[in-house]
């Protein structure tokens, strides 16, 4: 009996059997996505070594950059918000690499095939509301409508006579605001989000490097660098199980559907709140203290949802950022149940990646939908779709696209949604997603499994950036503890 229990105690810290019995890691990072690799990286070149386990078979998660029509397309995060003291930015301007600023142009057409007075749908998609924070926090899309009627009856009155405009401008409003926020309809978003934006342009590209590289940079492969000796990754490894240790002296314990277990001092995980919310009675042992567990119900993640078609050529205006589909009230009542999806569309977007490709953008429960719809008919329905907006107002007959991509970052069960959005119970819960952060302690009062990923994010959640910020943050509790002169302990 005390052999055998010297000989568990000895394969602590141990990797088996996959790296045998001598290599022992400091810190297992779960995931490789913005944060996980943001985390996996910093401890590696702080010397710590690392193991990071990895479900799918690339490594970037929400980030995923696809060779594509004459180029290459995004599958999931597009732009750079904001280049004020974002790592992003800061890591692709280290390395020389020539972001480019999408300039906004929306250029609007009606689901009968005519334009609609573009200076008027300009000027008013220009109005913003967001630095109006209303108390007690309202759902947005009833704050949005009202500052919106009290905007037109002052300076456009006329416009009070055409209610059928109206309508259409705020169903199309309420779609752009669900395509930014995930989420399914506008009064699902609080204006009490707390969300703040990095100062400069919002739509800063990657494009013909694409999202990637900012990976590439990180763990020291782009320009064919050698990758980080202390940084061992395992790809197409899913991890099923953490424990959690009690006691100072143990280990966490992490186990991976494969049936390979790994020991380590740390476990960091990323995973999207998602993955969490769909596994997290049987992912932790012992199971998460009653915070964490509200944070993981009362936060909500939603669904933004991509097709992209490439065409032979580009055939629509340059420079345009969003060709946006406004639909009227009777063309709607036509379209059948079956066809409801395609009144949920913002509309097609011109990625900077390729020349030839158009991305439809999708929202919230039709973004599920398409997901599972066949692809022939999400191909030839779209193509209406651009017909019917672009196609007489162009004079073009629509040609067939030569390719055809959908994002499926719902039904993926290692994302399962797109990203989280502060809904209308936030308010009531402002710390959920601190909570969501904290580490689990053993004894001894010390953070063994740690958390970070775009939800743990108070106020930059959702995005590329946010992400990797929490990445560091969770790098820097670990980094701290032993060296409490190098930061505050987190
Ligand atoms: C369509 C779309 C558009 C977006 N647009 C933008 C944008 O323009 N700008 C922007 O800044 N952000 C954008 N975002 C958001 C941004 O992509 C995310 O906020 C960010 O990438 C999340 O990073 P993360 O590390 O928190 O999570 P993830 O990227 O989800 O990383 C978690 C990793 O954990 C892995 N994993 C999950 N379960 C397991 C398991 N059991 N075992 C092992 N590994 C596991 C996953 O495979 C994944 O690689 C967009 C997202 C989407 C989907």
């Amino acid at each position: 009996m005390e052999l055998l229990l010297l000989v568990c105690v000895f394969s602590l810290g141990v990797a088996a059997p996959a790296d045998g019995p001598n290599s022992t890691y400091d810190t297992i990072v779960i995931g490789l996505g913005s944060a996980g690799t943001t985390a996996a990286t910093e401890l590696a070149q702080s010397g710590r070594k690392v193991l990071a386990l990895e479900a799918h078979d690339r490594v970037g998660g929400r980030v995923h950059t696809v060779p594509f029509g004459d180029g290459l397309v995004e599958l999931g995060a597009e732009w750079i918000h904001g280049n004020v003291s974002s790592r992003t930015y800061a890591l692709a301007v280290k390395h020389n690499i020539d972001t480019k600023l999408q300039p906004l142009s929306t250029d609007p057409y009606r689901s009968d095939g005519t334009k609609p007075d573009v200076a008027l749908v300009t000027e008013l998609l220009n109005l913003d509301f967001t630095e109006e924070h209303p108390d007690p926090p309202e759902a947005v899309g009833t704050f949005v409508t009202k500052k919106f009627m009290e905007y037109i009856t002052k300076n456009k009155p006329d416009l009070l006579k055409d209610q059928d405009f109206i309508t259409e401008f705020l169903e199309f409003s309420n779609l752009q605001t669900n395509t930014m926020e995930a989420s399914n309809d506008w009064n699902d978003v609080t204006t009490g989000d707390l969300y703040e934006q990095l100062g400069g342009p919002q739509t800063i590209s990657w494009h013909r490097h694409g999202y990637k590289t900012f990976f590439d940079i990180m763990l020291n492969k782009y320009n064919n660098g050698s990758g980080l000796p202390n940084l061992d990754i395992k790809l197409n490894t899913e991890v099923t199980r953490i424990i959690t240790p009690q006691h100072p002296n143990e280990t966490v314990t992490v186990e991976c559907k494969d049936g390979s277990s790994y020991t380590a001092k740390h476990a960091i995980v990323t995973v999207s709140l998602g993955v969490l919310k769909a596994t997290h009675t049987t992912f932790f042992s012992p199971p998460l203290p009653v915070e964490k567990r509200t944070a993981i119900e009362k936060i909500s993640i939603g669904v933004v949802g991509k097709v992209i078609l490439s065409f032979d050529k580009p055939w629509w205006p340059k420079d345009i950022t969003l060709f946006a589909f406004i639909w009227k009230g009777d063309d709607k009542k036509k379209v059948s149940a079956d066809d409801y999806w395609t009144t949920r569309i913002l509309g097609a977007h011109p990625p900077m990646g390729s020349n030839n490709t158009l991305t439809l953008w999708t929202s919230g429960e039709v973004a599920k939908q398409v997901e599972k719809l066949p692809e022939d008919i999400v191909k030839t329905k779209c193509v209406a779709l651009l017909q019917r907006f672009m196609g007489d107002a162009l004079k073009i007959t629509m040609p067939a696209p030569t390719g055809f991509l959908r994002s499926t970052w719902y039904s993926n069960p290692y994302t399962r949604g797109s990203y989280t959005y502060d809904n209308l119970q936030a308010p009531r819960y402002p710390l959920a997603r601190k909570w969501l952060s904290y580490p689990l302690l053993d004894s001894a009062g010390e953070p063994r499994v740690l958390f970070a990923g775009e939800a743990t994010n108070e106020r930059h959640f959702s995005t590329v950036h946010g992400a990797s910020e929490t990445g560091r943050r969770e790098a820097e509790r670990l980094l701290s503890a032993n060296d409490p002169g190098r930061g505050r302990k987190l």
